[in-house]
């Protein structure tokens, strides 16, 4: 189903392809137990923060690099380079890459690692992909990350969340889900997956309830219609879909793009999306320790 999904994006939309072969090729990377239990301490306890906040997590550098190999040869090219230099690059600037991408950190340029200077930047140019490009490789390989993740959270999830962002990963939601026959709600988080319930009349990105803040951008013209909800406060916006029940993390990627239309309306309108996580999740990132062959 989701194949068929994707292939009616392809067709629909040829100018998507390169993403639509990256959510291709994180399909099956998503599922691959590879990436299981990545975290090695104890769950964030505060109630307000995200699970992930202060964690480390553990990624198998075998299929980190060769997920982000495949995810490279995908992504437009900005120049050619050497295998030599772009195997060096991957062993080098990969993981505090990913560490960025993670912990949400989207105040350093991915071109500029801080401390690393211009040796940062010329290593980051041998990766042979536009920044841009890059920006989204290194993102997508965190995704089966963020997704063992919020399994391996699950249990922990809380049942009430009345906080802005997803409660394990900290991203602020990508899409509502109106779930079955009642129409129930669910918040889904693209980093990670996780669903979580939601209040009717309140933003998930500013927490505003005034209901006269609050609207629909675009009109239902059936129950079961999509629709962009908009918050006059913060100008956010947020995509709401009917699925008949909740979907995998690789449905909320591709229910996304189904929905660029409502993106466009909303923008055209004058709302954003909002992006980030209102500051860095605390967490680190390091590759899984020796002798586990992953
Ligand atoms: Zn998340
Ligand atoms: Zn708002």
């Amino acid at each position: 189903m989701s194949l068929q999904r994707l292939a009616a994006l392809d067709t629909q939309n040829p100018e998507w392809r390169p993403w639509i072969a990256m959510v291709r090729v994180l399909g099956p990377s998503i599922d691959d137990p590879v990436w299981v239990r990545p975290v090695s301490t104890r769950l964030n306890a505060h109630t307000d923060r995200p699970l992930l906040d202060g964690a480390q997590l553990h990624v198998p550098q075998r299929a980190a690099s060769t997920l982000v190999r495949t995810l490279l040869d995908l992504a437009p090219r900005a120049e050619r380079v050497a295998p030599s230099a772009r195997e060096r690059w991957i062993e080098t600037r990969l993981l505090p890459l990913l560490q960025k991408s993670i912990a949400a950190d989207h105040e350093v340029d991915e071109n500029h690692d801080g401390n690393e200077g211009d040796e940062g930047e010329e290593m980051d140019r041998h990766s042979g992909v536009t920044p841009g490009a890059l920006l989204t490789v290194v993102n997508a390989v965190a995704l089966p990350v963020l997704t063992a993740a919020a399994a391996q959270c699950a249990p922990q999830l809380p049942t009430h969340w009345p906080h802005c962002g997803c409660p394990v990963c900290g991203a602020p939601p990508a899409l509502t889900e109106l779930i079955g026959l009642d129409r129930s709600r669910r918040l889904r988080c693209a980093r990670c997956g996780t669903g979580w319930a939601t209040s009717t009349l309140r933003c998930a990105f500013c927490g505003q309830t005034d209901h006269e803040q609050l609207g629909a951008l675009v009109a239902e013209t059936a129950l079961d219609g999509p629709r962009v909800e908009t918050c006059a406060r913060c100008r956010g916006y947020l995509k709401t879909v009917a699925v008949l029940s909740q979907g995998s993390h690789l449905d909320v990627l591709i229910a996304d793009l189904e929905s660029v239309t409502l993106d466009l309306a909303a923008h055209a309108a004058g709302f954003v999306r909002p992006g980030g996580t209102g500051r860095a999740l605390a967490c680190t990132v390091a590759w899984s320790p020796s002798g586990v062959a992953r």
